[in-house]
């Protein structure tokens, strides 16, 4: 898989697979921090890319944080449910 934002202006970079903390903002204005969320990054401009059984799991997490009333939560993706 390669780059698409380098694809963009003529060059390209080979992603590489890492891991990378995600932000996310719920819908009741809580927010969730998700610890090695396994993803491909570039290792030119940084652009990092989730697969999408990556961002399914993403979803599921936010779904099962928004019962929750914590104002910041943080998780790891390895251990959440
Ligand atoms: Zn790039």
């Amino acid at each position: 898989m390669k780059c698409s934002v380098c694809a963009s202006s003529g060059e390209t970079h080979q992603l590489s697979a890492s891991t990378t903390s995600y932000l996310g903002r719920l819908d009741n204005g809580n927010y969730v921090i998700i610890e090695n969320v396994p993803c491909l990054s570039c290792p030119n401009c940084g652009e990092e890319y989730f697969s999408a059984s990556v961002a399914e799991k993403i979803d599921e997490i936010l779904r099962t944080m928004e019962k929750s009333l914590e104002r910041v939560q943080i998780t790891d993706f390895a251990g959440a449910a």
